[in-house]
């Protein structure tokens, strides 16, 4: 049986830093169910049966809030003291797994490959946006400064920072800035 196409790029740095702020996001709705969890993770790679109970859900979202400073985090200094800490007090030891064979080898900070969902979306996501700080040495990421959106992105490319999560909210926002200042005139 041939692997597949996304063989070695579905367990990249790239991939799994994605998914943290696709799972942040999710986890900060009001009251999200297991399925729209189940959905995003299963659009980055998971594979069925995913097998999420509500209580699951409930300690994830425990997570987002954990994950969430780091990219509240002002700079690198802070990002980086965050992550720290979340590592000393979350997450196992550093070791590989290939999943028995079904996945490339790829490291793991959780205690076991049957970890409990939260324990493994902490663990995943500190280990991803801890090489994102070492590689790119800026913060990973960052939070719309939309007030009405408040989601998580991801540090990309070179150039100023972004403020806005998506095209979206900084098109809304320069538009209500826009009759902020003519209402003002
Ligand atoms: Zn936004």
């Amino acid at each position: 049986m041939q692997p597949p196409s996304d063989w070695s790029s579905r367990h990249s740095v790239a991939a799994t830093a994605r998914r943290t702020s696709a799972l942040v996001n999710v986890l900060s709705e009001e009251d999200p169910e297991p399925g729209a969890v189940a959905d995003v993770l299963r659009a980055h790679g998971e594979d069925d049966p995913l097998d999420l109970s509500a209580r699951d859900v409930q300690e994830m979202r425990a997570v987002a809030v954990l994950l969430r400073e780091v990219f509240a985090a002002e700079d690198v200094d802070q990002a980086a003291t965050t992550l720290n800490d979340l590592l000393q007090r979350s997450t196992g030891r550093l070791r590989l797994t290939s999943h028995a064979g079904r996945t490339p080898w790829h490291p793991h900070l959780d205690g076991h490959d049957d970890a409990p969902w939260a324990e493994w979306f902490l663990a995943s996501s500190c280990l991803a946006l801890t090489v994102l700080v070492w590689d790119g040495q800026r913060p990973p990421g960052g939070v719309c400064a939309s007030p009405t959106c408040g989601n998580v992105f991801l540090t990309q490319g070179s150039g100023p920072p972004r403020r806005y999560c998506s095209r979206r909210c900084a098109t809304r926002e320069r538009v209500s800035a826009h009759r902020r200042a003519r209402r003002t005139r």
